[in-house]
Protein backbone atom coordinates (compact mmCIF):
# COMPACT_ATOMS: atom_id res chain seq x y z
CA UNK A 1 0.00 0.00 0.00
CA UNK A 2 1.23 3.82 -0.40
CA UNK A 3 1.23 3.97 3.46
CA UNK A 4 4.14 1.56 3.47
CA UNK A 5 6.41 3.86 0.74
CA UNK A 6 10.10 4.14 1.82
CA UNK A 7 11.51 7.59 3.21
CA UNK A 8 12.64 10.36 0.44
CA UNK A 9 16.25 11.75 1.28
CA UNK A 10 15.21 15.00 0.90
CA UNK A 11 17.65 16.78 -2.32
CA UNK A 12 20.10 18.85 -0.12
CA UNK A 13 20.13 22.11 -2.27
CA UNK A 14 16.49 22.39 -1.90
CA UNK A 15 16.78 22.00 1.87
CA UNK A 16 19.06 24.96 1.69
CA UNK A 17 16.78 26.98 0.04
CA UNK A 18 14.13 26.19 3.03
CA UNK A 19 17.01 27.05 5.74
CA UNK A 20 18.04 30.06 3.70
CA UNK A 21 14.09 31.40 3.77
CA UNK A 22 13.74 30.79 7.54
CA UNK A 23 17.05 32.74 8.28
CA UNK A 24 15.84 36.17 9.84
CA UNK A 25 18.73 37.82 9.61
CA UNK A 26 18.62 40.72 7.01
CA UNK A 27 22.30 40.57 5.63
CA UNK A 28 21.70 36.85 4.44
CA UNK A 29 23.69 35.46 1.43
CA UNK A 30 21.74 33.21 -0.72
CA UNK A 31 24.75 31.70 -3.35
CA UNK A 32 22.99 28.17 -3.33
CA UNK A 33 20.31 28.79 -5.35
CA UNK A 34 20.71 28.05 -9.27
CA UNK A 35 19.76 31.22 -11.32
CA UNK A 36 21.05 34.18 -12.88
CA UNK A 37 20.82 37.53 -10.52
CA UNK A 38 21.57 40.54 -11.65
CA UNK A 39 23.51 43.08 -9.65
CA UNK A 40 20.68 43.83 -7.49
CA UNK A 41 20.00 40.35 -6.52
CA UNK A 42 16.73 39.75 -9.09
CA UNK A 43 15.73 37.33 -11.58
CA UNK A 44 14.08 39.42 -14.02
CA UNK A 45 12.46 38.55 -16.92
CA UNK A 46 14.47 39.60 -20.00
CA UNK A 47 12.54 42.43 -21.83
CA UNK A 48 12.78 40.60 -25.13
CA UNK A 49 10.82 37.36 -23.23
CA UNK A 50 8.37 40.18 -22.06
CA UNK A 51 8.08 41.26 -26.06
CA UNK A 52 7.66 37.74 -27.90
CA UNK A 53 4.61 36.79 -25.11
CA UNK A 54 3.05 40.29 -26.24
CA UNK A 55 3.17 39.10 -29.70
CA UNK A 56 2.14 35.50 -28.94
CA UNK A 57 -0.65 37.17 -27.08
CA UNK A 58 -1.73 39.20 -30.38
CA UNK A 59 -1.44 36.17 -33.13
CA UNK A 60 -1.96 32.37 -31.70
CA UNK A 61 -4.60 31.41 -32.75
CA UNK A 62 -5.37 27.94 -31.20
CA UNK A 63 -4.48 26.12 -28.67
CA UNK A 64 -4.52 22.92 -30.17
CA UNK A 65 -2.14 20.24 -29.68
CA UNK A 66 0.79 20.23 -31.25
CA UNK A 67 2.43 16.78 -31.00
CA UNK A 68 5.12 14.92 -29.46
CA UNK A 69 7.89 16.76 -31.29
CA UNK A 70 6.26 20.37 -29.87
CA UNK A 71 7.35 23.30 -31.78
CA UNK A 72 9.18 22.02 -35.42
CA UNK A 73 10.28 25.83 -35.95
CA UNK A 74 11.83 26.64 -32.92
CA UNK A 75 13.90 23.06 -32.73
CA UNK A 76 14.69 24.71 -36.34
CA UNK A 77 15.42 27.98 -35.28
CA UNK A 78 18.05 26.17 -32.80
CA UNK A 79 20.21 24.72 -35.43
CA UNK A 80 22.41 27.65 -36.12
CA UNK A 81 23.19 28.62 -32.46
CA UNK A 82 23.70 24.85 -31.72
CA UNK A 83 25.38 23.55 -34.58
CA UNK A 84 26.94 26.61 -36.22
CA UNK A 85 28.82 25.46 -39.35
CA UNK A 86 27.00 22.03 -39.07
CA UNK A 87 23.03 23.43 -39.20
CA UNK A 88 22.48 21.90 -42.56
CA UNK A 89 23.85 18.15 -41.41
CA UNK A 90 21.03 15.88 -42.32
CA UNK A 91 22.36 13.35 -39.88
CA UNK A 92 21.51 15.65 -36.78
CA UNK A 93 17.77 15.63 -35.70
CA UNK A 94 16.19 17.98 -33.07
CA UNK A 95 13.26 18.14 -31.14
CA UNK A 96 11.46 20.69 -28.17
CA UNK A 97 11.49 18.65 -25.07
CA UNK A 98 10.24 20.16 -20.88
CA UNK A 99 13.51 21.93 -20.00
CA UNK A 100 17.20 20.19 -20.45
CA UNK A 101 15.91 17.64 -17.97
CA UNK A 102 13.38 16.35 -20.14
CA UNK A 103 16.70 16.32 -22.88
CA UNK A 104 18.64 14.12 -20.85
CA UNK A 105 15.88 12.11 -19.96
CA UNK A 106 14.88 11.58 -23.54
CA UNK A 107 18.64 10.90 -24.32
CA UNK A 108 19.14 8.38 -22.14
CA UNK A 109 16.21 6.52 -23.07
CA UNK A 110 17.19 6.32 -26.70
CA UNK A 111 20.34 5.15 -25.28
CA UNK A 112 18.62 2.41 -22.99
CA UNK A 113 16.88 0.87 -25.63
CA UNK A 114 19.29 1.14 -28.27
CA UNK A 115 22.25 -0.10 -25.93
CA UNK A 116 20.77 -1.47 -22.62
CA UNK A 117 24.11 -3.11 -21.73
CA UNK A 118 26.10 0.70 -21.99
CA UNK A 119 28.00 1.82 -18.95
CA UNK A 120 27.21 5.79 -18.67
CA UNK A 121 30.79 7.61 -17.68
CA UNK A 122 29.98 10.77 -15.50
CA UNK A 123 32.87 12.64 -14.33
CA UNK A 124 33.18 13.71 -10.28
CA UNK A 125 31.81 15.54 -9.19
CA UNK A 126 29.34 16.05 -11.66
CA UNK A 127 25.81 18.01 -11.22
CA UNK A 128 23.66 15.79 -9.19
CA UNK A 129 20.75 15.29 -10.93
CA UNK A 130 22.31 13.22 -13.67
CA UNK A 131 23.54 9.59 -11.97
CA UNK A 132 19.24 9.22 -11.05
CA UNK A 133 18.19 10.31 -14.47
CA UNK A 134 21.01 7.60 -15.91
CA UNK A 135 19.64 5.02 -13.25
CA UNK A 136 15.70 5.08 -14.15
CA UNK A 137 16.27 4.23 -17.99
CA UNK A 138 18.16 1.30 -16.60
CA UNK A 139 21.97 2.13 -17.28
CA UNK A 140 24.61 2.25 -15.02
CA UNK A 141 26.63 5.14 -13.73
CA UNK A 142 30.46 4.63 -13.82
CA UNK A 143 32.67 7.73 -12.89
CA UNK A 144 35.31 9.38 -14.01
CA UNK A 145 38.20 11.52 -12.20
CA UNK A 146 37.21 15.36 -13.46
CA UNK A 147 37.92 18.18 -11.10
CA UNK A 148 40.25 18.15 -7.90
CA UNK A 149 38.59 20.82 -5.73
CA UNK A 150 41.45 22.00 -3.76
CA UNK A 151 43.35 23.17 -7.05
CA UNK A 152 40.81 24.46 -8.97
CA UNK A 153 41.61 22.13 -11.94
CA UNK A 154 40.72 19.78 -14.02
CA UNK A 155 41.98 15.96 -13.48
CA UNK A 156 42.42 15.96 -16.76
CA UNK A 157 45.35 12.66 -16.99
CA UNK A 158 43.01 10.86 -14.95
CA UNK A 159 40.05 11.81 -16.69
CA UNK A 160 41.45 10.33 -19.95
CA UNK A 161 42.94 7.18 -18.66
CA UNK A 162 39.71 6.50 -17.11
CA UNK A 163 38.09 7.12 -20.44
CA UNK A 164 40.65 4.94 -22.63
CA UNK A 165 39.63 2.02 -20.14
CA UNK A 166 36.18 2.58 -21.48
CA UNK A 167 34.05 -0.08 -23.62
CA UNK A 168 32.84 0.09 -27.29
CA UNK A 169 29.05 1.33 -27.02
CA UNK A 170 29.51 3.07 -23.42
CA UNK A 171 28.58 6.83 -23.09
CA UNK A 172 30.74 9.62 -21.95
CA UNK A 173 28.30 12.38 -20.23
CA UNK A 174 30.33 15.73 -21.43
CA UNK A 175 29.21 19.49 -20.01
CA UNK A 176 29.48 21.39 -22.93
CA UNK A 177 30.06 24.03 -20.83
CA UNK A 178 30.02 26.46 -17.77
CA UNK A 179 30.74 22.92 -15.84
CA UNK A 180 28.04 22.73 -12.96
CA UNK A 181 28.54 22.76 -9.99
CA UNK A 182 32.60 23.52 -10.87
CA UNK A 183 32.62 25.55 -13.75
CA UNK A 184 36.20 24.30 -14.70
CA UNK A 185 35.80 23.62 -18.37
CA UNK A 186 37.75 21.58 -21.13
CA UNK A 187 40.02 24.01 -23.14
CA UNK A 188 40.03 23.24 -26.98
CA UNK A 189 42.98 20.71 -27.03
CA UNK A 190 41.52 19.24 -24.27
CA UNK A 191 38.31 18.63 -26.29
CA UNK A 192 40.42 17.38 -29.26
CA UNK A 193 41.80 14.74 -27.08
CA UNK A 194 38.73 13.87 -25.57
CA UNK A 195 37.03 13.67 -28.90
CA UNK A 196 39.83 11.34 -30.32
CA UNK A 197 39.54 9.17 -27.22
CA UNK A 198 35.92 8.80 -27.66
CA UNK A 199 36.30 8.06 -31.51
CA UNK A 200 39.00 5.52 -30.72
CA UNK A 201 36.99 3.84 -28.15
CA UNK A 202 33.96 3.74 -29.82
CA UNK A 203 32.10 5.54 -27.46
CA UNK A 204 28.68 8.17 -27.84
CA UNK A 205 29.37 11.30 -26.45
CA UNK A 206 26.37 12.83 -24.26
CA UNK A 207 26.75 16.41 -24.63
CA UNK A 208 24.69 18.12 -21.48
CA UNK A 209 25.06 22.18 -22.50
CA UNK A 210 22.23 24.07 -20.62
CA UNK A 211 24.83 27.41 -20.45
CA UNK A 212 25.35 28.45 -24.08
CA UNK A 213 26.11 31.54 -23.71
CA UNK A 214 27.28 32.13 -20.27
CA UNK A 215 30.75 31.51 -21.11
CA UNK A 216 33.24 32.95 -23.31
CA UNK A 217 29.96 33.50 -26.15
CA UNK A 218 27.37 31.34 -28.16
CA UNK A 219 29.84 29.91 -30.78
CA UNK A 220 32.99 29.88 -28.29
CA UNK A 221 30.62 27.83 -25.58
CA UNK A 222 29.36 25.51 -28.22
CA UNK A 223 32.88 24.22 -29.14
CA UNK A 224 32.84 20.99 -27.74
CA UNK A 225 29.17 19.76 -28.73
CA UNK A 226 30.50 20.98 -32.83
CA UNK A 227 33.55 19.21 -32.07
CA UNK A 228 31.94 15.73 -30.62
CA UNK A 229 29.81 16.15 -33.61
CA UNK A 230 32.45 16.84 -36.19
CA UNK A 231 33.96 13.35 -35.11
CA UNK A 232 31.55 11.14 -34.36
CA UNK A 233 28.84 9.77 -36.07
CA UNK A 234 26.57 8.94 -33.04
CA UNK A 235 25.93 11.73 -30.85
CA UNK A 236 23.66 13.02 -27.95
CA UNK A 237 22.70 16.15 -26.97
CA UNK A 238 20.83 17.56 -23.92
CA UNK A 239 19.75 21.75 -24.94
CA UNK A 240 18.58 24.22 -23.02
CA UNK A 241 16.94 27.75 -23.11
CA UNK A 242 15.96 27.82 -19.69
CA UNK A 243 19.64 29.80 -18.64
CA UNK A 244 19.97 31.87 -21.78
CA UNK A 245 16.53 32.79 -22.12
CA UNK A 246 16.05 32.99 -18.48
CA UNK A 247 12.82 31.52 -18.76
CA UNK A 248 13.47 28.39 -16.22
CA UNK A 249 9.88 27.45 -15.16
CA UNK A 250 8.65 27.29 -18.29
CA UNK A 251 10.68 24.24 -19.10
CA UNK A 252 12.57 25.49 -22.40
CA UNK A 253 14.97 22.71 -24.02
CA UNK A 254 16.04 20.61 -27.00
CA UNK A 255 17.06 17.01 -27.70
CA UNK A 256 19.46 16.61 -30.75
CA UNK A 257 20.57 13.28 -32.17
CA UNK A 258 23.68 12.51 -34.75
CA UNK A 259 23.56 8.86 -36.35
CA UNK A 260 25.65 7.94 -39.54
CA UNK A 261 22.91 8.01 -41.65
CA UNK A 262 19.92 10.01 -42.07
CA UNK A 263 17.36 7.71 -42.38
CA UNK A 264 19.00 6.09 -38.93
CA UNK A 265 18.48 9.29 -37.17
CA UNK A 266 15.03 9.32 -38.70
CA UNK A 267 13.92 5.43 -37.21
CA UNK A 268 16.10 6.93 -33.75
CA UNK A 269 13.57 10.33 -33.64
CA UNK A 270 10.60 8.19 -34.21
CA UNK A 271 11.84 5.83 -31.13
CA UNK A 272 12.41 9.38 -29.04
CA UNK A 273 8.75 10.46 -30.05
CA UNK A 274 7.49 7.09 -28.74
CA UNK A 275 8.99 7.63 -25.52
CA UNK A 276 7.81 11.68 -25.19
CA UNK A 277 4.60 10.49 -25.85
CA UNK A 278 5.03 8.04 -23.21
CA UNK A 279 6.34 10.48 -20.23
CA UNK A 280 4.95 13.68 -21.24
CA UNK A 281 3.26 13.40 -24.86
CA UNK A 282 4.27 16.54 -25.55
CA UNK A 283 6.38 19.66 -24.13
CA UNK A 284 4.92 22.89 -22.83
CA UNK A 285 4.05 25.20 -25.63
CA UNK A 286 4.23 28.85 -23.93
CA UNK A 287 8.38 29.08 -23.04
CA UNK A 288 9.36 27.44 -26.96
CA UNK A 289 7.03 29.48 -28.63
CA UNK A 290 8.84 32.76 -27.44
CA UNK A 291 11.93 31.65 -28.06
CA UNK A 292 10.36 30.55 -31.69
CA UNK A 293 9.08 34.00 -31.87
CA UNK A 294 12.45 36.31 -30.88
CA UNK A 295 14.64 34.10 -32.86
CA UNK A 296 12.84 34.09 -36.11
CA UNK A 297 12.73 37.86 -35.83
CA UNK A 298 16.14 39.45 -36.81
CA UNK A 299 15.26 42.67 -34.50
CA UNK A 300 14.29 40.40 -31.66
CA UNK A 301 17.31 38.04 -32.36
CA UNK A 302 19.42 40.98 -31.90
CA UNK A 303 17.87 42.17 -28.51
CA UNK A 304 18.11 38.85 -26.82
CA UNK A 305 22.14 39.04 -27.71
CA UNK A 306 22.18 42.68 -25.88
CA UNK A 307 20.44 41.01 -22.76
CA UNK A 308 22.79 37.47 -22.84
CA UNK A 309 25.49 39.65 -23.17
CA UNK A 310 24.54 41.45 -20.21
CA UNK A 311 24.25 38.45 -18.43
CA UNK A 312 27.56 36.96 -19.39
CA UNK A 313 29.30 40.25 -18.82
CA UNK A 314 28.22 40.11 -15.30
CA UNK A 315 28.81 36.87 -14.56
CA UNK A 316 32.52 37.11 -15.74
CA UNK A 317 32.89 40.80 -13.61
CA UNK A 318 32.07 39.29 -10.71
CA UNK A 319 34.49 36.05 -11.07
CA UNK A 320 36.94 39.00 -11.97
CA UNK A 321 35.99 40.69 -8.68
CA UNK A 322 36.44 37.35 -6.53
CA UNK A 323 39.42 36.11 -8.09
CA UNK A 324 41.67 39.64 -7.43
CA UNK A 325 40.47 39.85 -3.48
CA UNK A 326 42.90 36.42 -2.57
CA UNK A 327 45.02 34.09 -4.51
CA UNK A 328 43.64 31.22 -3.46
CA UNK A 329 40.49 32.29 -5.60
CA UNK A 330 42.09 32.95 -8.64
CA UNK A 331 40.77 30.07 -10.03
CA UNK A 332 37.72 31.28 -9.96
CA UNK A 333 38.98 33.92 -12.68
CA UNK A 334 39.50 31.46 -14.87
CA UNK A 335 36.61 29.37 -14.51
CA UNK A 336 33.07 30.14 -16.48
CA UNK A 337 29.27 30.12 -16.11
CA UNK A 338 27.62 30.57 -12.58
CA UNK A 339 28.71 28.03 -10.65
CA UNK A 340 32.80 27.18 -8.78
CA UNK A 341 33.46 25.11 -5.87
CA UNK A 342 35.48 26.90 -2.81
CA UNK A 343 37.98 24.48 -1.55
CA UNK A 344 36.04 24.58 1.99
CA UNK A 345 35.08 21.69 4.50
CA UNK A 346 31.53 20.40 5.04
CA UNK A 347 32.13 22.26 8.75
CA UNK A 348 33.79 25.30 7.03
CA UNK A 349 30.41 25.76 4.75
CA UNK A 350 28.34 25.52 7.68
CA UNK A 351 29.97 27.92 10.08
CA UNK A 352 29.96 30.42 6.95
CA UNK A 353 26.33 29.70 7.14
CA UNK A 354 26.10 30.07 11.11
CA UNK A 355 28.22 32.91 11.61
CA UNK A 356 27.81 35.31 8.52
CA UNK A 357 24.23 33.90 7.34
CA UNK A 358 25.97 32.70 3.77
CA UNK A 359 24.30 30.20 2.35
CA UNK A 360 26.29 28.21 -0.33
CA UNK A 361 26.12 23.66 -1.12
CA UNK A 362 27.87 21.54 1.76
CA UNK A 363 30.14 20.67 -1.68
CA UNK A 364 31.17 24.48 -1.36
CA UNK A 365 29.64 25.02 -4.96
CA UNK A 366 28.11 28.43 -4.92
CA UNK A 367 26.50 30.81 -7.25
CA UNK A 368 28.79 33.36 -8.67
CA UNK A 369 26.16 35.68 -9.47
CA UNK A 370 24.10 34.60 -6.49
CA UNK A 371 25.91 37.96 -5.21
CA UNK A 372 23.91 40.92 -5.35
CA UNK A 373 26.93 43.79 -6.25
CA UNK A 374 26.52 45.12 -2.54
CA UNK A 375 27.47 41.44 -1.11
CA UNK A 376 30.69 40.49 -3.10
CA UNK A 377 32.67 42.38 -0.62
CA UNK A 378 31.11 40.74 2.48
CA UNK A 379 31.33 37.57 0.78
CA UNK A 380 34.95 37.52 -0.29
CA UNK A 381 36.06 38.97 3.08
CA UNK A 382 34.14 35.78 5.13
CA UNK A 383 35.47 33.07 2.32
CA UNK A 384 39.21 34.17 2.89
CA UNK A 385 38.40 34.24 6.62
CA UNK A 386 36.86 30.73 6.44
CA UNK A 387 40.27 29.71 4.21
CA UNK A 388 42.71 31.64 6.60
CA UNK A 389 41.10 28.83 8.67
N1 LIG B 1 22.18 20.19 -17.05
C1 LIG B 1 22.85 20.91 -16.16
C2 LIG B 1 24.32 20.73 -16.04
C3 LIG B 1 22.17 21.83 -15.35
O1 LIG B 1 22.85 22.55 -14.46
C4 LIG B 1 20.78 21.98 -15.50
C5 LIG B 1 20.00 22.95 -14.67
N2 LIG B 1 20.39 23.16 -13.40
C6 LIG B 1 20.13 21.20 -16.45
C7 LIG B 1 20.86 20.32 -17.21
C8 LIG B 1 18.64 21.24 -16.64
O2 LIG B 1 18.12 22.41 -17.04
P1 LIG B 1 16.57 22.67 -17.13
O3 LIG B 1 16.21 23.56 -16.01
O4 LIG B 1 16.39 23.28 -18.46
O5 LIG B 1 15.87 21.34 -17.05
Amino acid sequence: PLADLPEVESDSLLQLITLCAADPRPEKIDVGVGVFRDGAGNTPILKVIKRAEEILRETQETKAYLGMQGDKRYAELLRPILLGPLADDARIAGLQTPGGCGALRLGFELLALAIPSARVHVGTPTWPNHPPIIRAVGLEVAEYPYYERGQGSIRFDAMVDALSAANAGDVALLHGCCHNPTGADLDEDQWREVARIVAKRGLIPFVDIAYQGFGRGLDEDAFGVRLMLETCDEVVIAQSCDKNFSVYRDRVGSLFVKTGSESATALAMKHVSMRAREMWSMPPDHGAACVRIILDDAALKADWLVELTAMRDRINAVRQRLAAADPRLAFIGRQWGMFSMLPLSREQVLKLREDHAIYMADSGRFNVVGLSDDQIDRFTAAVVEALNG
